[in-house]
């Protein structure tokens, strides 16, 4: 069992995790802390935690962990403010949807990244942000990435590894590197068409129409563009050489694609659905339809 846990940052991600470790009972005591006082006072209200600081010493003060769930461009001021409170034996994670910049943020803060720091990202969540939108079971059956690095304490990263476990979540590692290029494929990129295509027919002229008469697959293909703004800014500038390498390879099949439009390549057409169809099919039997 963790002894006490602090979360900086009680939104859609820190709420669940703090809710999930309290249903299965991993947990002596958490510990809010954030920004703002309302939105913690709301997570006390909801039991998501159970007290709430306002003092970053008091707030860490005899945690064994100490979990960021802040978005990812905060991480660099949030550990400024919470160095010199933190024991030498606290365990620092956090779930930020990039890992080289939050590495690079503890270096610029610690001088390198401490051992007892174990990056670590879950492959969870929903648009929706906020505590109100946190849920127990956002984790369960879904994966959690840790980047450990060779300097990694094994005993801090076994403890964050149990902590997501006890939310149902399966645990992999990888290097920091393969983890944002990795999400840079599957999540960066998807999010910022999602955004671009909604973007782009809002400020058509007959936009009205348009979103009128939008059917299922536009609302399922846009679910994302409803995330957090926020999030998506700091994800886009903190991954940025893994995105733009994603996007470049992305617009020149969708140029390749586009030309074979114009010239009528039908053959052309039927073999890009063909190959999308198959890799699709493959992944939800193999990672969805289990
Ligand atoms: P969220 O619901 O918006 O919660 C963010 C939390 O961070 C709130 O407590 C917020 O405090 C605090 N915060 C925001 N800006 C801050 C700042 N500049 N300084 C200090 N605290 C700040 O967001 P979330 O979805 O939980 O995301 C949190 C982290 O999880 C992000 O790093 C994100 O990349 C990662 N993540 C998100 C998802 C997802 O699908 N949402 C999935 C995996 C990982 P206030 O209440 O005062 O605004």
């Amino acid at each position: 069992m963790i002894n006490r846990l602090t979360i900086y940052g009680v939104g859609l991600i820190g709420g669940s995790l703090a809710r999930a470790l309290k249903a299965a009972g991993a947990c002596g005591e958490i510990v809010g802390y954030g920004r703002s006082v309302a939105p913690l006072q709301r997570a006390l209200e909801l039991g998501v935690i159970d007290r709430y600081e306002t003092d970053p010493g008091a707030a860490v003060r005899g945690s064994e962990v100490v979990l960021l769930g802040v978005p990812v461009g905060a991480v660099e001021t949030v550990l400024h403010e919470l160095r010199p409170h933190l024991g030498s034996d606290t365990i620092i994670t956090d779930v930020g949807s990039t890992k080289g910049s939050v590495v690079a943020a503890a270096e610029t803060v610690f001088g390198a990244l401490p051992p007892r720091f174990i990056p670590g990202h879950p492959i969870a969540g929903t648009e929706q942000s906020g505590v109100e939108a946190s849920f127990a079971e956002l984790f369960r059956q879904r994966r959690v990435i840790l980047t450990p690095t060779a300097q990694s304490d094994p005993a801090a990263l076994a403890t964050i590894r149990w902590m997501w476990q006890q939310t149902g979540a399966e645990v992999s590692e990888m290097s920091v590197a393969h983890h944002d290029e990795v999400l840079a494929a599957t999540s960066h990129l998807p999010h910022l068409l999602a955004f671009t295509l909604v973007d782009t027919l809002a400020r058509l002229e007959d936009h009205d129409d348009i979103f009128r008469f939008a059917a299922g697959g536009f609302r399922d293909f846009t679910r994302i563009a409803s995330s957090s703004p926020q999030m998506w800014h700091d994800i886009c500038l903190n991954n940025r050489e893994a995105l733009l390498k994603m996007v470049g390879r992305f617009s020149a099949e969708l140029a390749t694609l586009a030309a074979a439009i114009e010239r009528g390549d039908g053959e052309a057409i039927r073999q890009t659905f063909e190959r999308a169809k198959a890799a699709r099919d493959s992944y939800c039997e193999t990672h969805i339809n289990q």
